[in-house]
């Protein structure tokens, strides 16, 4: 027996801050939700005062990325955030609604185009209104040339904005690709031949450990001349770097130990020469910090936004580890011999040694640059091959971002769990534990499920060929569905009681048969092999469990549905596909797995795909979602004159004797705040 901390349980988390908001605002096909940040008062203070300098750190170079992403972006912003500001005339009436959501599209955007389908996007106004908008502002404040009047201004602005033909996509596949993107990597006239040229030249025969040519620059051709313009402390977007490194010098200051001072003046180093070879030295150093508590990641890093792939767009992320979700997956780990030795499988295919893999949770404080405010839910850096190699890789699940997913979700009237689950019981079931059943299911999946079983002497590891993935995906998920029903885990503290997996049981199999098929265009197999997996094992389940009606299908309405009626023969189904999975991969039965695969994985029964569609479609949900940043807010020992408050950030000056957390909830003046504190590069 082990005894547990209450801490442990994820399920305790749902009571802190019952009434937080993470759903506060909806326009276009965008939602924009709050995140929290946990355990915040349990930090020491100069824990806080570290994330609060890496925080401002991570959101100095919010210029950089409106500029890399199209030349003319920090123009309209800044135009923009002027007519916000200062605009005296009407502003309830329609039209100024629709040019206030056409900024917050441009904020979210960081720049004209969208953030996803990368094509520009329009005001739903006119363009005189938009004139008559910029000449009803702040003159002194609009971002124009000495010299250049309101309306010369405008002539050059307005096309730029409202005309489809300029500029029309941020990264074009389209030959030529770099003539036909919007993209700010490529300056004067060049073509995809003379980058890769350029690029190629550079290129040593045989080198092992090659920087990342081209990562930090902007490529130039002028007067027949190629060369690149770095991004570094004197060279371009030099002033906002030059801020993001004297937050970066502050905080190294109340580092937590030596080695992230080691690595953070290796970046520092980095951005003041622009050397590609002290990133790389930055990057080992980095990728080799477990031991720290706070983590950041600060830089030119992803290379998404170019369309040749070797650009990278400025990004940052700042969070420390949620002990919580760590400690949990310990747990699980720590016992992963237990779970091998009573999982369902033939002996034969067990480990005998098992070690489980511990999965890295963190939260962020803090979101920047091209992680902001649309950021990954999951970070695996560093991304040159060889250091990955020699040196490995940190990968870690933000945890405060899926529970903000999912609450947000929670929040909207219109959910597809209320949509696709049968009954009222279905629902409360789902919302009290869902969520946080899915986050230990991963768990499981991740720190076990991967890990089991062993092959045998004989087998092959490709055997399974082009359905070793799926079947792989399978395995885990199994290996995890199978566990999340056991009352060791319930022992272990993990979950509340014997209720709580039924949520992810009936979630699972909804998801399986019916939800996922929302995102599947019309007419087409599902082909992922996640998405093959999950049905899979539902549609499995469904067909071995019909005699005893273990899941049912129901239609009412005209609305069909598949309700569990019998969990423990459920957990018995999962138990026996998972035994028949590790044997195929085991034995390396190629034909058994194939069969598997293309049987149930594979083809979607094309009424079922319709009225799935149609149900997800109604429902108006917007796809994409992106997070307002909570604020770190200095708390100083005596109230200071209003003016000292204003302009003393930084540790000399009244004594800071704590940091608080603020969860604004407005989206576009978060913006604007931004614009006016973060504002360090001129358009050009
Ligand atoms: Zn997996």
């Amino acid at each position: 027996m082990s005894c547990v901390p209450k801490s442990l349980l994820p399920f305790q988390n749902c009571q802190i801050m019952k009434d937080f908001k993470y759903l506060v605002d909806e326009f276009a096909d965008l939602k924009i939700m709050r995140y929290r940040i946990p355990d915040w008062e349990n930090l020491t203070l100069r824990q806080k005062e570290y994330l609060y300098y890496l925080g401002e750190a991570a959101k100095s170079g919010r210029d950089i990325l409106f500029d890399q992403n199209y030349k003319h972006n920090l123009l309209i912003r800044k135009t923009l955030e002027v007519i916000l500001n200062s605009y005296q005339g009407d502003r309830e009436c329609d039209d100024f609604q629709k040019f206030v959501v056409y900024a917050k599209r441009v904020f979210f955007s960081n720049g004209i185009h969208h953030h996803y389908a990368e094509d520009k996007f329009f005001p739903e106004i006119s363009e005189a209104y938009f004139a008559e908008l910029v000449k009803g502002c702040d003159l002194t404040e609009l971002p124009i040339n000495k010299g250049v009047t309101v309306d010369t201004f405008l002539d050059f602005l307005l096309p730029v904005i409202f005309d489809p033909k300029v500029a029309p996509v941020r990264r074009s596949s389209e030959d030529d690709i770099i003539v036909n993107s919007a993209v700010n990597f490529y300056e004067g006239d060049l073509t995809k031949t003379e980058v890769e040229a350029y690029y190629a030249a550079q290129h040593k025969e045989g080198d092992e450990r090659p920087i990342s040519y081209g990562l930090n620059s902007r490529l130039v051709k002028e007067n027949g001349q190629i060369y690149e313009k770095v991004y570094k402390a004197d060279g371009l977007y030099g002033e906002a770097i030059q801020a993001v490194v004297g937050w970066l010098e502050k905080a190294n200051q109340v580092a937590e130990n030596d080695v992230q001072r080691h690595y953070t003046q290796l970046l520092i180093d980095y951005y003041r020469t622009g050397d590609l070879k002290t990133w790389d030295a930055y990057n080992i150093a980095w990728v080799q910090d477990n031991a720290s508590h706070i983590d950041f990641v600060n830089g030119f890093i992803e290379d998404y936004g170019d369309p040749m792939g070797m650009k990278a767009t400025w990004e940052s992320v700042v969070d420390f580890k949620d002990m919580e979700a760590t400690k949990r997956s310990n747990t699980i780990s720590a016992n992963a011999q237990w779970f091998e030795d009573h999982s369902p499988v033939d002996p034969r295919f067990k480990k005998e040694q098992c070690k489980g893999v511990s999965a890295k949770s963190i939260i962020v404080t803090t979101l920047g640059g091209d992680c902001f405010p649309t950021p990954p839910i999951g970070i695996n850096l560093p991304n040159a091959d060889w250091i990955r190699k020699d040196y490995g890789s940190k990968s870690v699940t933000i945890t405060n971002l899926m529970e903000a997913y999912d609450k947000a979700a929670d929040e909207n009237p219109k959910s597809a769990l209320k949509e696709f689950a049968y009954s009222e019981e279905e629902v409360a079931l789902c919302k009290k534990y869902g969520p946080d059943a899915s986050v230990v299911h991963t768990n499981l999946h991740e720190c076990l499920g991967h890990g089991s079983g062993k092959l045998l002497p004989t087998t092959s590891p490709n055997a399974l060929k082009e359905f070793s993935s799926t079947l792989e995906e399978a395995r885990a998920d199994l290996f995890g569905l199978y566990y999340i029903a056991d009352p060791k885990m319930v022992e272990l503290g993990i979950m509340p009681d014997n209720e709580a997996y039924k949520a992810e049981y009936c979630g699972y199999i909804r998801n399986g048969l019916m939800t996922q098929l929302a995102r599947v265009e019309l007419g087409k197999d599902v082909t992922e092999s996640h998405m093959q997996n999950r049905k899979l094992i539902a549609e499995w389940c469904l067909e071995h469990g019909q005699t005893n009606q273990v899941i049912e299908k129901i239609i009412r309405d005209g609305k069909t549905y598949f309700v569990v009626n019998n969990f423990e023969a459920l957990r018995a189904l999962f138990g026996e596909l998972l035994a028949e999975v590790q044997r195929i991969k085991s034995e390396g039965d190629y034909a058994a797995g194939k069969a598997l695969v293309e049987r149930y994985a594979v083809k979607v029964n094309q009424e079922l795909h319709k009225e799935v569609k149609e149900r997800y479609n109604a429902l108006g949900l917007k796809p994409y979602g992106g997070f307002i940043n909570p604020e770190i807010v200095p708390v100083f020992a005596e109230v200071p004159e209003p003016a000292v408050a204003e302009h003393s950030r930084s540790i000399e000056g009244p004594t800071i004797i704590d940091y608080r957390v603020e969860y604004p909830s407005d989206f576009l003046a978060q913006h604007l705040e931004y614009g006016k504190k973060y504002s360090f590069l001129k358009p050009e």
